[in-house]
């Protein structure tokens, strides 16, 4: 058996840990970097790039350098969250047969989990280079806010990337253990995580070596990379009004602005004015145009102050369901990088009315915990025994009633593992097969949650309708992760079922837009997108004022592409030296 690490597969960078000789350490890279970058490329010669050398080219290659794909992983095509990022992503998405999605990479067509196995591949590559020995068996880290699809998605990545899988574990709670294993401690800890695509944030009771997850929540579509659009929007804007160009159709300028506006964005986090300067960004009729500005923390936080807000109501709500008070919490702790912006630090101090802990460190906690439960689960060495860990399910899963409804079956913070037993019954003669939907989501309409599949139950035995019961028994584990049997009640035979992914999750236009209008009206107006998308900003500002509009939409793919092979290949053309330094994953 070889190593087994802790793994923080972050939206932006992630980064491995290992615990040896009683005590858990980063993996340091080439360089003494702690953190890899999220991110995959194919550059112009076709050789396929992951970490750095992949990000370094992006601003140069941006329709072939996947970043954030972690936003993307388990979700359906035709989801609601998707169509609100369609169109900020620089590079292609297609629908897979089965209404996943699927990345168009210099023509080729990869699955997200074979995206992530790529960055997978890396670290554990890194980490054998590193430790000198083979790492075969990974704790890999997820938002405490993921449903089962994708969670599901992050375990086939690890055995893409020929890595067991001890163990997929909430990123708050990995946190959690990096604070408090070892320190024999008897308290209830809050831990705020925000960081480059996702916010997440638990109520966990420590005591000792048991850490119980009391209640979770979060926003899979909320993080560092939602602050750094608004930045770049901000830009855009201004350039359109100053120039009369729109650079939103522009990949290459785009990801330029993109980078500089991340760039800005952390700089005011210890500074308090910074100048932004993108030079040569586009072409005027008085010659090369740059973008130049100055740029404070009080604009940063003029912008983004709208999204440090969502994440202190959604602590508010979770406190409310953890049924304690603010004053009952011991600790609040701030992990991941954008938690080290000073408005979120002032705002959860405001909230919680102390300063945050400074107990754990925000990049790191993550994989320490998640090193520290390989270290416990892989049963060698001692200083992780005696770890108990308790999760709760971060959202309702049910099936769908007859009226559009959602029938829950495991309720949000239930304590894990769990299983629930339904019986079904034939409503026609001779029925041979049941069908059954399930959804996870916090909505009471199916329509509004994700759809994690359908399922087909079967070779059922002729007979009259309603004479055959089939006992379905639904098991959540210990991850969150859901499965099902089937029987039939009356002979005890086993019920071959099916799952199938299949065809978007919100129904027919004509469907949804019926069940739109019975729903009743919510109080207040619904929350402004996410990120705004940046094509068509030309049309946007047209309508007030007098500005040139260039450049048609981009087009879209068919479905069911086939996907390509993501280990290296060697290609002809390119001769031997190329492909080996894919194999070896150098550019
Ligand atoms: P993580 O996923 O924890 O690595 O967080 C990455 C996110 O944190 C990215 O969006 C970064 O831009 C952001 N970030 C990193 N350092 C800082 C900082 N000092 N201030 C504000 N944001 C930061």
């Amino acid at each position: 058996m070889g190593k087994a690490i802790g793994i923080d597969l972050g939206t932006t960078n992630s980064c491995a840990a290992i615990f040896e000789n009683g005590k858990a350490r980063l993996i340091t890279y080439k360089g003494g970097e702690t953190t890899i970058p999220s991110v995959f490329a194919i550059d112009q010669e076709g050789n396929r790039l992951v970490g750095y050398e992949a990000k370094q080219q992006a601003q140069l290659n941006p329709q072939n350098t996947v970043a954030a794909s972690k936003r993307l992983i388990g979700r359906n095509f035709h989801s609601k969250t998707i169509d609100k990022v369609r169109q900020v992503f620089t590079y292609e998405m297609v629908e897979g047969e089965q209404s996943d999605i699927l990345v168009k990479v210099k023509d080729q067509v990869f699955t997200l989990e074979q995206i992530s196995a790529a960055i997978l591949r890396e670290i554990k590559r890194v980490a054998e280079d590193s430790l000198g020995e083979e790492v075969d068996q990974a704790v890999i880290t997820v938002p405490a806010y993921f449903n089962d699809r994708q969670r599901q998605a992050v375990r086939s990545a690890g055995a893409l990337a020929n890595l067991k899988v001890l163990r997929v574990l909430n990123e708050p709670t990995a946190a959690a253990l990096a604070y408090g294993l070892g320190r024999n401690l008897s308290a209830r800890v809050a831990v705020y995580d925000l960081g480059g695509g996702t916010f997440d944030i638990s109520v966990i009771d420590i005591k000792d070596r048991i850490f119980e997850v009391v209640a979770t929540g979060g926003d899979t579509f909320l993080g560092g990379v939602d602050f750094d659009d608004r930045v770049m929007q901000k830009i855009l804007r201004d350039f359109l009004e100053e120039h009369g160009v729109d650079l939103s159709w522009d990949r290459v300028a785009i990801q330029r602005i993109r980078d500089a506006s991340e760039e800005a964005k952390i700089k005011l986090s210890t500074v308090s004015t910074t100048r932004i300067h993108v030079p040569y960004i586009s072409n005027g009729d008085a010659g090369p145009l740059d973008v130049d500005l100055e740029f404070t923390r009080a604009d940063l936080e003029k912008l983004t102050d709208d999204l440090v807000q969502r994440t202190i109501q959604t602590c508010e709500r979770i406190i409310v369901e953890a049924g304690c008070t603010v004053k009952q919490v011991d600790e609040m702790l701030l992990v991941g990088g954008q938690s080290r912006m000073p408005l979120v630090q002032s705002q959860v101090t405001q909230f919680i009315g102390k300063p945050p802990s400074k107990g754990v460190n925000p990049d790191e906690a993550v994989a320490i915990g998640a090193a520290m439960m390989a270290h416990s689960l892989a049963g060698v060495g001692t200083g992780t025994e005696g770890l108990t860990l308790l999760d709760v399910l971060p959202m309702p899963i049910g099936i769908n009633k007859t009226d559009g409804s959602m029938h829950v079956l495991f309720k949000k913070n239930q304590p894990l593992p769990d299983y629930k037993t339904r019986t079904l019954t034939t409503s026609k003669e001779n029925q041979r097969s049941i069908m059954l939907r399930l959804y996870q989501g916090e909505s009471k309409y199916c329509e509004d949650n994700e759809r994690l599949g359908t399922f087909v139950f079967s070779g059922i035995r002729k007979a009259p309708r309603g004479k055959v019961q089939i006992e379905v028994t639904f098991h959540i584990d210990s991850e969150g992760i859901l499965g099902l049997t089937a029987r039939d009640k009356a002979t005890g035979q086993t019920v071959e079922s099916q799952l199938k992914l299949g065809k978007g999750g919100r129904g027919s236009r004509k469907k949804r837009k019926k069940r739109q209008e019975a729903k009743p009206k919510p109080q207040q107006a619904a929350p402004a997108p996410l990120t705004m998308p940046t094509s068509g900003l030309a049309e946007q500002l047209a309508a007030d004022k007098a500005v040139p509009i260039s450049k048609p939409a981009p087009k879209t793919e068919g479905k069911g592409a086939a996907t390509a092979e993501l280990s290296p290949k060697r290609d002809e053309k390119k001769g031997f030296w190329a492909w080996l330094k894919g194999l070896i994953g150098l550019s």
